[in-house]
């Protein structure tokens, strides 16, 4: 009989978890070991943050124990990795133990670094977890008029649609409350368009003019002043406001950083068709831990897990696989009061963005319920 091989899976989320599961189906559990590691209690379905603060969800929905998401056969160890030593092939954890490997997939996500923007911490507000989602909440239930600023500070952040998403479902909120001809709404961006890819900026910015949606594009934000009440740019735009609404800087983990795999930004360059790390056939990343540039969005996650799964079953059974990761992805985000667009594209295929329907938006509606019961599960 050979040897059990030790597949283990750093991160807990979208990434780790649907990696783990998809494995599990495609190996036996007598001849392959899956660890997976992670910190997190609660898995919480992100995407829902753009409807919580409106109160169009409960988030009672969006959460689930983390422990109870693996399927049969995945170890699931509760701890934190503290250093990543690739030469030696193991991981050290925090509660002391160590864990050796034959494959390494790091699945590690992003943080949040607030320091870099002086003045952020308690005055901006976001959405992009769930106490802040719930704390946003409560400030438009006693928001009466005025001018909103929202926007992403600077790039790269998680799901780049999600801000344009918030500010169509809080334009038709104020419109509800009665309030909407009160309020100003000032969308910022860091580039000269209103999102990342030109063609869905274009459509993006037109459904902003119609609503009324002041955009101020360039802008990186620098500074927040709260005794003033304004944003300023890097570019040196200075925009004044009653309620700020900002997703807050991305970086890689620090333990990326400290285990030498990545510079100050802690995103790990990996191989765009491969997911693998540098020369190693051995280690892998995916999810928001990669530099790549479709990374940040659960779709991209199911997407590389997916293939990995496919690659490493293959490698583990002693054959070859040769297929490559083409980057592709499809991913639905909402365009107006229950109207949304799906966006499908790949490295070399960028999305159209021309159609956006109810139908699509019933998609996203209950995208928790098949990511808990399905997509995490592996089975889709
Ligand atoms: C508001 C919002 C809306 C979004 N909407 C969409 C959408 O509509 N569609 C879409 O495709 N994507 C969307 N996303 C993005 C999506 O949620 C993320 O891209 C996805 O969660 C990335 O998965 P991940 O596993 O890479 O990272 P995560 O899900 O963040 O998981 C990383 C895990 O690693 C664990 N971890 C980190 N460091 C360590 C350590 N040192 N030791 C142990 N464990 C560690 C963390 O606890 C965490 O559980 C949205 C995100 C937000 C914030």
């Amino acid at each position: 009989m050979l040897p059990v091989k030790n597949v283990v899976i750093l991160g807990d989320g979208a990434a780790g978890t649907i990696m783990a599961n998809k494995l599990r189906m495609l190996t036996d559990v007598k001849e392959t070991r899956i660890s997976v590691v992670g910190n997190s209690t609660k898995h919480y379905f992100k995407p829902d943050g753009v409807h919580i603060p409106f109160k169009l969800k409960r988030y009672q929905n969006s959460v689930k124990p983390t422990r109870f998401l693996f399927n049969y056969g995945v170890e699931y160890i509760h701890d934190e990795v503290i250093l990543i030593d690739v030469p030696h092939r193991t991981v050290q954890l925090k509660s002391g133990k160590g864990l050796s490997y034959d494959y390494l997939i790091i699945a590690t996500g992003d943080r949040f670094d607030y320091n870099e923007i002086p003045g952020y911490i308690g005055e901006a507000k976001h959405f992009y977890d769930l106490p802040h989602t719930l704390e946003l909440g409560n400030s438009l239930d006693s928001f009466k008029g005025g001018k909103i600023v929202i926007g992403p500070s600077s790039i790269p952040y998680q799901c780049p649609p999600a801000p344009y998403e918030f500010t169509f479902l809080l334009d038709q909120y104020l419109r509800g409350r009665g309030i909407r001809d009160k309020t100003e709404i000032h969308y910022i961006f860091p580039l000269n368009r209103v999102f990342t890819m030109q063609n869905v900026s274009d459509f993006i910015e037109k459904l902003f003019e119609e609503r009324d949606i002041i955009t101020h594009t360039l802008f990186n934000v620098e500074s927040v002043n709260g005794l003033n009440k304004n944003v300023t740019s890097i570019e040196g735009e200075s925009v004044s406001y009653d309620l700020l609404i900002l997703v807050p800087p991305h970086k890689g983990q620090t333990v990326i950083t400290k285990s030498e795999l990545a510079g100050p930004g802690g995103y790990i360059d990996v191989d765009r068709h491969k997911l693998n790390y540098k020369d190693y056939d051995d280690v892998f990343a995916i999810g928001d831990a990669t530099n790549l540039p479709i990374s940040k969005a659960g779709a991209t996650a199911h997407f590389e897990s997916e293939y990995l799964a496919n690659r490493l079953a293959h490698e583990l059974s002693g054959n070859v696989y040769d297929e490559d990761y083409n980057g592709e992805i499809a991913c639905t985000t909402i365009t107006g009061a229950g109207r949304a667009m799906t966006l499908y594209f790949s490295y070399e295929r960028p999305p159209r963005a021309i159609f956006q329907s109810k139908m699509d938006y019933l998609l996203k509606w209950t995208s928790a319920d098949t990511y808990f019961s399905a997509m995490l599960r592996g089975i889709m």
